[in-house]
Parts: C-alpha cells; structure tokens; sequence
C-alpha cells in the first residue's frame, strides 16, 4: 500500500540539547499521511508540532528515525532537493516585488521556460482569485490578500506536499473563516497533499480530511474528525478537542458501575477492567425528571445561557460535576432551575471508556 502514501515518518525523534537542558521535541513519532488528503496536526503550543514539519521539509534532520516521501527514504536530502513547499504563519514575501513576481520567483528560480512561468503564475493567481491584482505591490495588500499570494507561491512549483505552519493565525476571526473555505477548496482542486499546523481545534476539525492529535512530542492519536471527537482515544484527546464530562467508575460486564451511583452501557467488546473513566459529551446528556426510573440523580447547580444554547451544570452524589448542554430551540431548559433536582441518561453509544 506504499504507493497510497505521500509522507511518511518512522520512529521520528528530535532532541534540542543535551544534558540537563536536553528537549526531546519528538518522541518516537511515526505517522502515514496519504496521497491528496487535507492532514492536520493539532496540538497545544510546544508539543511538536512545527518540528514534524521542519523535518518533512529538511529544515531539520531526525536525532534517530527516517522520513519517507513516496516510499524513498529522505532523510538527510536538503530541502531545495524534496518536493515540499512550505507557506509560514508570516507568509516571507518579498514587499519590493509585485504579486505576479511573487508568484513566479520560485519557477524563475528553477529555471523554467518564460512561456511555462507567465502561463504557470497567471493560472496560480486564477486560482487565489488575485488576477486583478497581478502588478500591485505586496505590501498594498491586505492580511487576507497577502495569505493567498503566499499560498500561490509555494503551489506555482507544483509540490507533491505543501506544509502550512499555522497560515492563518495573523488574520482576524471573520478572515480566517474565510481562509479555511479557500484552503479547503485549493486542496481540492489542486489534489496536492496538504499538512496543516494549527492549535485551534475547531479549525482542525472543520478542514482536514484525518487529524493527528500531539502532546508533549508524541502523536496521541490519528484519525477522521468525527472519530476524533466522538472516540477520543485518552483523557488529553477528549478534553483538548471540545468539550467532555469524565466520570470515574468501574468496568464490568459491559457496563460502567458509576462512583456516582448507576450504571453506563458501554461497547460490549471491552472486557473487565477494574477502574476506569467514562467521556461523555455534553450535548448526549439528557436531562429528565427526577422520578424515571434507572436514571442518574442530580442536582442543577447553575445554568448558562449562551444564545444557541444552555449549559447546565449539575452535581452528583459522588461530588463530580456533569454538563448538559441544551439546544435553544427546543427549549431544553424549559422549568429547569438552579437547586432543581433531576435525573440524568446519556444517549445509546455516547460514553465513551478511556485508555490511559
Ligand atoms: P508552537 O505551536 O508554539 O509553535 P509547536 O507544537 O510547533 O509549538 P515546536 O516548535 O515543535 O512546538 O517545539 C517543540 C519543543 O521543542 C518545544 O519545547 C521547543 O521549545 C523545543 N524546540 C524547538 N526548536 C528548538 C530549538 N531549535 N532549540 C531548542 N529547543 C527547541
């Protein structure tokens, strides 16, 4: 199945330092990314990230382990050798230079024929939708403006994978909206593979086609958003990519004996366990009277209105905290109120048992 994969690292470590001061920025990472996918690496700040990148690009070489492009072994192949291009979070554009130049400085570099470079930078620019741009300066550009000429200069060589460092983390809310759509829609129409930096989960779940979650320089767990979020692997997964409720409890027979008195249904394949914890998301906890029979007693200890919807926050008999969040429009909240006591389900396959 080689030929089904663009990039490939193989028990990538990278240490800065040594001694007492010694980082281990990677710690045995290996990951697959495939031909044409949108591949985002998420995780917070100093878990790795832009050093995974740095090394598929040869801006860094591995302390031990191997990168892998098209099955051919790498590694120590200096960048301007590698079919990689990469956009950074400042986009590094040359302001004295007009976007067209931009655009074409890279294609000039390579030495391509003058009819393939204005032909190669006038589709590029088509592409960003910059055409009537062509001759103004970059530095009369705006932030959202800038951002596409820089993602056309690193396409315009035609890589086999473009690395985008945080691209959009300068622009403002509204833009970066915006950005993703656009982003979405190059790799598309490019079929060019794409490995994405960001810290901002719910941009790495709008855009990418699987994510790699990372955490102190290790890949904690890849997958497609919707596995991601809704079987998060570990405890940091669940809780850094949306919000979770995790309650303790102990693993028997297919259910989760709750510290909290009741019981959760679980995925009949998991066997005993012994001590275990429970993720459920806030939006499959069901609020319901007090009164039905086997479900969770609990007592509303505040409410929070948020506009499309309602937190409610409700303490159990063991002390731990459970969040329900209620859809406005169907007016969950109705004739609830802090100090009511109600029951609690959650719906059919919506807790998950977490791995340490
Ligand atoms: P951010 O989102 O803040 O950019 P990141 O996830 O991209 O973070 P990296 O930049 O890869 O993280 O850094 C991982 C770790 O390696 C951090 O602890 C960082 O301080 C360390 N590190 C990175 N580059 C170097 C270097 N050249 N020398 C020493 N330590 C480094």
């Amino acid at each position: 199945m080689t030929e089904t994969i663009a990039v490939e690292a193989r028990n990538a470590i990278k240490a800065f330092g040594q001694g007492d001061v010694a980082v281990r920025a990677l710690d045995d990472v290996s990951v697959q990314i495939r031909k044409g996918e949108f591949f985002t690496l998420l995780g917070p700040s100093g878990c790795g990230k832009t050093t995974l990148l740095r090394l598929i690009a040869g801006f860094e070489t591995p302390t031990s382990g191997s990168i892998l492009l098209d099955g051919k072994d790498i590694t120590s192949d200096p960048p301007n050798r590698r079919p990689v291009n990469t956009v950074f979070q400042s986009y590094a554009l040359f302001p004295h230079l007009t976007v067209a130049q931009n655009v074409s400085f890279g294609l000039q570099m390579q030495g391509r024929p003058k009819a393939e470079v204005t032909a190669t930078t006038d589709r590029m620019l088509a592409l960003v939708r910059l055409e009537a741009m062509a001759g103004r300066k970059t530095s009369q550009l705006s932030g959202g403006q800038q951002q596409r000429v820089a993602l056309a200069r690193a396409l315009a060589p035609q890589p086999k994978v473009l690395l985008l460092d945080e691209p959009l983390s300068a622009l403002d809310l509204k833009l970066r909206k915006e950005m993703q759509t656009e982003l979405k829609r190059l790799q598309t129409e490019t079929g060019i593979t794409f490995i994405f930096v960001t810290h901002d989960q719910e941009e790495a779940l709008t855009m990418s086609d699987r994510i790699g979650v990372m955490s102190a320089g290790k890949i904690l767990q890849i997958g497609g958003p919707r596995d991601i979020y809704t079987r998060p692997a570990n405890r940091f997964v669940a809780s850094f990519i949306g919000e979770t409720n995790f309650l303790p409890g102990t693993l028997r027979d297919g259910r989760v004996i709750l510290a909290s008195g009741g019981s959760i249904e679980v995925a009949a394949t998991l066997r005993n366990a012994g001590n275990v914890t429970v993720a459920v998301r806030p939006e499959q906890v069901r609020i319901v009277p007090a009164t039905e029979p086997d479900a969770l007693p609990a007592t509303i200890t505040d409410l929070v209105y948020f506009g499309t919807d309602t937190h409610c926050h409700m303490a159990l008999a063991d002390g731990s905290e459970v969040v329900a969040r209620l859809q406005s429009s169907v007016s969950g909240e109705a004739g609830l109120e802090r100090g009511g006591r109600v029951g609690l389900r959650f719906a059919p396959g919506a807790a998950q048992v977490l791995g340490e």
